[in-house]
């Protein structure tokens, strides 16, 4: 039974909630745990509005558990060290993104991939090793277990890096898995160009992909190609531009937060060709038959990123110079973010400024 606090719970917490399923986010104090021997306490500076905040707040997966305070795309520095950390000093710049905290001890956590641990616990409407409900970014002050924070390279604005510990991550993980990261010159999709879609664009293209943008906007297509370096885009409701475009791509990845039907995508990759979806749309989508079995097709899905490679992904971020391109906020204004955000209106992600006129 998962508890709202324990007794160590002793710091007061300025935040932000949904209460109910209306999704309406309001000002909420809370606690939080004291910082124990492994934690460090983080000041947070900025924070991502992520689609999967807006899923949350809604309840569209049937699983959250209110007061939640969303946000897992957090930008802050550090102002309390526990006695057992040793990688991180009180003023670092740092980051926290899905993670809250996993078993430590099974295949999966030994193996660097803590992120497929079926134990795993969340930033925020998790359930923590002490019982207590997790909150997250969406809060003055976090305390984070020291092994599920990362360093910000030091060239990153902390606003435009805060969506890399989500967003970011997301892409990246399955790009590397696809060995995107070492072999340049694949023809690469990215379908929907959203706040994962737009980053992933970035990324492909720093790593020297042929890139093809598939979206429902049309209005998207020039900034695509100017601004984030997309070579190609593809209406996905205009049937011509479809048909011309079967068979190109080697690699596509499905950022889309609403149903649609994965088999029009999987008709644009070439034979032996894999679709990445990282999109988590309420209901199931669609996986027709035969554009898999005629085309030997493969779909996986993928998870957020393990810790190593989310610092593996700052590190290339900060090499590269890739931040998101962020419409920043004050905490009065996430309502009008979110709404915005579910009509799709927002280039290309929301950022809370948390700490307001805060600065290093
Ligand atoms: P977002 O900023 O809202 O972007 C989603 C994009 O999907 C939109 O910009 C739009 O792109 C496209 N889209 C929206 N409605 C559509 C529709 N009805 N049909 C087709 N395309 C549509 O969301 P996000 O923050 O990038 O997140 C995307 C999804 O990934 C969410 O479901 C989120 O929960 C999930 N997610 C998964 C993970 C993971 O670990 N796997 C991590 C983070 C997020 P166009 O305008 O270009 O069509
Ligand atoms: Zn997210």
């Amino acid at each position: 039974m998962a508890l709202q606090s324990t007794p160590n719970h002793t710091q007061t917490v300025s935040g932000w909630a949904a209460h109910d399923s209306s999704g309406k986010i309001v000002p909420y104090i809370f606690k939080r745990r004291e910082n124990g021997v492994n934690d460090v306490t983080i000041k947070v500076m900025y924070c991502g509005i992520c689609h999967t905040d807006l899923h949350h707040v809604k309840n569209d997966w049937g699983i959250t558990m209110y007061p939640v305070v969303p946000g897992h795309e957090i930008t802050g520095v550090i102002t309390e060290v526990g006695t057992n950390v040793k990688n991180f000093k009180i003023g670092n710049r740092v980051g926290v993104g899905c993670l809250a905290a996993s078993c430590l001890e099974c295949e999966f956590c030994k193996n660097l991939q803590e992120n497929y641990c079926d134990q795993i616990q969340f930033t925020y409407n998790g359930i923590f090793w002490d019982g207590s409900i997790t909150y997250g970014g969406y809060s003055n002050i976090l305390v984070a277990d020291h092994r599920y924070v990362v360093n910000v390279p030091d060239n990153l604005p902390m606003d435009g890096a805060a969506p890399l510990l989500c967003a970011g991550i997301t892409v990246f993980s399955p790009m590397k898995d696809c060995r995107l990261l070492e072999s340049p010159g694949k023809k690469v999709g990215i379908v929907g160009l959203g706040g994962l879609g737009h980053v992933a664009v970035k990324m492909a293209k720093a790593f020297g992909h042929h890139v093809t943008v598939i979206s429902t906007s049309p209005s998207k297509e020039i900034e695509a190609k100017q601004r984030l370096g997309a070579d190609c885009f593809i209406v996905s409701t205009n049937d011509e531009q479809m048909q011309s475009g079967k068979r190109a791509l080697d690699v596509i990845l499905d950022t889309v937060s609403a149903h649609h039907s994965l088999g029009p995508i999987l008709e644009l990759l070439r034979v032996n060709g894999t679709l990445a979806v990282v999109g988590a749309p309420g209901r199931p989508m669609e996986l027709p038959s035969f554009p898999l079995i005629f085309g030997k097709r493969a779909v996986k899905g993928s998870m957020t990123g393990s810790m190593k490679e989310t610092q593996e992904m700052l590190d290339v971020c900060g090499k590269h110079n890739i931040t998101c391109d962020v419409e920043v906020i004050k905490p009065d204004q996430i309502n009008q973010a979110l709404d915005r955000l579910a009509k799709n209106d927002v280039r290309y992600r929301f950022v809370i400024d948390i700490a307001g006129n805060f600065k290093l």
